[in-house]
């Protein structure tokens, strides 16, 4: 017989009827290739079949015998036909066993009694009898002795209307006979597929024979998904990207008012960091580290080498919560080096405003909308473009040094022009006077004058505290601004600000105050400049903290220079893609606090170099975990009053998997009640998702204080808070919970120098959480929790919609088969170091199929 080329179309073959070829091209088999390419989804092993079951079992079991009785009923609107099966070779010692299919009446039609019959399901009990509902079939033909359907290993193709899982092994068959094997394209370099391959694949005699062919396959198979992630990687590459290399000045001040030394890891993925940055090439780089393991700072360090050399920054969480506690969290360290920070979030676009409640009385102000005034509106002290007088006081009336004056006046002038206009400034003893006008800085973010005045004021107590070797807080809050409503409202203002130490005495008339400025006093200007050579008072753009859907927003952010992604789950390969589309070429970090086993990294995050946290700092206390019946409750209540008593704090955690998961605010109110009342008088705090923003922080700021001392909580407070002094963690429902999750949620503890304690609450835990939650018990490695995740869960929840824009798996196994992944990368990376953009001739079908994955990939972003 002749051989068919692998592209022979199914219409051109002699012995395919119409009515099966539009089966099979509803199955997306077109031509004899794709039939060869149709690979079973599993095998029955129909020389030994399992023995007929008495027991459920949540293994399928497959079963050969014969159909004693077939019974049709109808229950109203249900028909339920059923079949009972003997297994012969037992005879009477055997269980029969009942099939049973509802609502499926061609099925009736098919089986028929004395028929010999191929079963597959999961068995299960009800009443006495022993069923199998809706299980998969073959009827065998009376005289089917050895045969490609029985008394061998059989293949169980995907089948559909039309076409029979028994029809395609048929067809399949002759696809194999005919077929010019060595015409079949193969992405793999070299010649290592043996035509031997696609008998086996389909017809194995053993399966040995089965399990050799498949992972020939499979390398072939991840060949292709390695090919596609790195050329993505080389081209992303290739892309100009820019040089970023700062001078390290800010890094450095941060550094040295860290109260701690950065771990060996911190400063070995900071240098990785920093030398994509410096370098010519875009980056594209995946940062992973354990809960705890200091991903932020080394995030900060990143971002402040980007905005050195000039370029915005952007820090974007998935979460709101998790941008906010960003944002707090940098302020607290830069506030006082006076490097400028705001927060872009969808309910807050504006800008930070950390002091919302610092106007009192401003509200009443005439020819202004009083809604402006409302929480939820921007005040009026967010808005761009209009004029304020300010005055603040120092705290109990304090009187300044000159010295502190002039740290004063110089803050207020060294940001002039950059952050706002300023119309004139006083510097008194005790107070200060400001007219001032905030606007857009450089990178086109408004500064919003609540910031403004914050980061004035905690810049020049942090540098008056440092020169005077003096602690505490300075400032009072602002007693008085006011917006500004005329010219002559302005003229007022001016003068009364420039002649105010005249006016008030504090010198006579015909001598200089220096602490006071106007526009043409650039006498004054020049020399206190001169004096501002502080390097961490030079301008930077302002670093940017939001979620990730501003990205995709027009949301100002221009001249990008560098994305760091927190917490990557919910960031896939489609975004990626989107992110690095975007005209000003970023270079991009993605940061992920769950472990993600090796094999996963090197599919979903192909495209990224990798940098790994692998230690803790030093000096966190040990976390004992231990699974625990709610019986043993009374104990543990026991426990935590004692660890109260002592000062500590503790956590109390229900399983709302998702954040999105409608919260029942009522139960989380019962709880919270229950706890109150078990500990009294210890004060307990809820939070939960319903809470806006601002109830969340309250919650959550009076927990860091410690006026809380027990937070009952859902999942959010997976992010973001960190309180060293909390030290037991009780999960209630762990099982619940995934534990990748649950190790996250652990991280919040073990925090402090001290040992803590997290408890998983399970009542009566089956077979399967019990070993979920042991391995807790067990280990706080982070990528062991990952990979044992990913064995009890499989990929699915990691590969999702992240997959998109890859070829699809179809014999390949991420669990089973990482050793053939590393392999593929290995051969992917080398041929495409050779041949960056495979323009070699010997390359073009590796070509096509990147190019083909590209535009599925540009297709699914639609
Ligand atoms: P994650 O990697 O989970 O994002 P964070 O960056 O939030 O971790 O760091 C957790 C805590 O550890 C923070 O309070 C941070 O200030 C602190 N931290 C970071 N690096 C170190 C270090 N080298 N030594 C001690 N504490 C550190
Ligand atoms: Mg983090």
């Amino acid at each position: 017989m002749s051989q068919l080329d692998a592209g022979t179309k199914l219409e051109d073959l002699d012995w395919a009827q119409r009515p099966r070829i539009l089966a099979l091209k509803r199955l997306g088999l077109q031509t004899l290739g794709d039939l060869l390419r149709h690979f079973p989804r599993r095998y029955e092993d129909r020389v030994k079949f399992d023995r007929f079951p008495d027991q459920a079992s949540e293994t399928p079991v497959c079963l050969f015998g014969v159909v004693k009785k077939t019974i049709y009923r109808r229950f109203g609107s249900r028909r339920i036909f059923e079949a009972r099966i003997e297994d012969e070779a037992a005879g009477v010692l055997g269980s029969p066993l009942t099939c049973r299919w509802f609502n499926m009446p061609w099925v009736q039609k098919m089986i028929a009694g004395d028929q010999r019959i191929v079963v597959y399901g999961k068995p299960r009990v009800r009443g006495k009898q022993v069923v199998m509902e809706h299980p998969e079939f073959e009827v065998i033909e009376e005289d089917a002795g050895r045969s490609l359907h029985f008394d061998r290993i059989t293949p169980i193709h995907p089948a559909g209307d039309g076409v029979t899982t028994r029809v395609l092994r048929e067809i399949i068959q002759r696809a194999i006979q005919e077929t010019d094997l060595s015409s079949i394209p193969l992405l793999w370099p070299g010649n290592a597929v043996s035509e031997r391959v696609w008998s086996d694949v389909h017809f194995p005699e053993s399966a040995e024979e089965q399990e050799e062919a498949r992972q020939q396959l499979v390398r072939e198979e991840f060949f292709g998904i390695q090919l596609v992630v790195c050329s993505r990687h080389a081209a992303a590459r290739s892309q100009g990207g820019t040089s970023k290399l700062g001078d390290g000045h800010f890094w450095t001040k941060v550094e040295s008012a860290l109260p701690f030394e950065l771990t060996l890891s911190q400063r070995k993925v900071m240098e990785e960091i920093s030398a994509d940055l410096a370098s010519p090439h875009r980056m594209n780089r995946l940062l992973q580290g354990d809960v705890g393991s200091g991903k932020t700072l080394v995030a900060l360090r990143a971002m402040l080498q980007a905005a050195e050399s000039g370029w915005q920054a952007a820090l974007m969480a998935p979460t709101q919560i998790l941008a906010e506690q960003h944002y707090l969290n940098f302020r607290r360290i830069l506030d006082p080096l006076g490097i400028p920070v705001v927060l872009r979030t969808a309910a807050r676009k504006e800008s930070s405003g950390g002091t919302p409640d610092a106007t009192p009385g401003t509200g009443v102000l005439p020819g202004f909308e009083a809604t402006r005034y409302s929480k939820r509106n921007l005040p009026h002290f967010e808005r761009p473009w209009a004029k304020y007088a300010v005055t603040f006081t120092t705290r109990e009336r304090e009187l300044l040094s000159e010295t502190a004056r002039d740290i004063v006046l110089d803050a207020i002038l060294h940001a002039s022009g950059s952050r706002y206009h300023l119309y004139a400034a006083c510097v008194m003893p005790d107070h200060v006077h400001l007219l001032i006008e905030p606007s857009m800085d450089e990178a086109g973010n408004f500064c919003a004058l609540s910031e403004i005045l914050h980061s004035l004021k905690s810049f020049t107590a942090h540098e008056i505290n440092k020169a005077k070797s003096r602690t505490g807080s300075l400032w009072e809050k602002e007693s008085f601004d006011r917006i500004i409503r005329s010219e002559s409202d302005l003229q007022e203002k001016f003068s009364y600000i420039t002649r105010n130490p005249w006016d008030n005495k504090v010198v006579p008339a015909n001598e200089d105050y220096p602490w006071v400025w106007w526009p043409g006093r650039d006498d004054l200007r020049g020399a206190h400049a001169s004096r501002v050579s502080d390097p961490a008072s030079r301008r930077i753009p302002p670093l940017v903290i939001g979620t990730h859907a501003l990205l995709f927003e027009n949301a100002g952010l221009e001249r990008l220079g560098l994305v760091v992604i927190d917490e990557q789950h919910k960031f896939g390969v489609l975004q990626r893609s989107r992110l690095i589309a975007r005209g000003d070429a970023p270079d991009v970090l993605v940061m992920t606090a769950t472990p993600i086993p090796r094999t996963i990294t090197q599919t979903l995050y192909g495209d990224l170099d990798v940098s790994i946290i692998r230690e803790k700092p030093a000096g966190r206390g040990k976390v004992i975990t231990a699974v625990r019946e709610p019986s043993k409750l009374p104990d543990i209540i026991k426990f935590l009053r004692d660890k109260i008593s002592e000062g500590r704090q503790a956590y109390v955690v229900y399983p709302l998997v998702e954040e999105s998961e409608k919260l029942d605010v009522k139960s989380a109110r019962v709880e919270f009640e229950k706890w109150t009342e078990l500990l009294a008088p210890a004060t307990v705090g809820l939070i939960h998702g319903r809470l806006d923003a601002d109830e969340k922080e309250l919650v959550m700021r009076k927990f860091r204080e410690g006026t809380i001392s027990v937070l009952v909580a859902t999942t959010v407070i997976e992010v973001g808070v960190d309180v060293p002094n909390a030290c037991i963690m009780l999960i209630e429902e762990a099982g619940r919970f995934g534990l990748s999750q649950i190790h996250q949620l652990r991280g919040r503890i073990g925090r402090g120098a001290e040992k803590s304690y997290c408890i998983l609450l399970q009542e009566s835990p089956g077979e399967q959480a019990r070993e979920k939650l042991a391995i807790l018990e067990k280990t706080s490695d982070g990528f062991e929790i990952a990979e044992a995740d990913l064995r009890l869960r499989g990929p699915g929840d990691m590969l999702g919609t992240a997959q998109a824009g890859l070829p699809p798996l179809r014999l390949g196994d991420l669990i089973r088969d990482g050793a053939l992944m590393t392999e593929a990368r290995k051969v992917a990376r080398g041929l495409l170091e050779a041949d960056p953009f495979l323009t070699d001739t010997d390359h073009e079908h590796f070509r096509r199929f990147v190019e083909k994955a590209g535009a599925q990939l540009a297709a699914a972003e639609g």
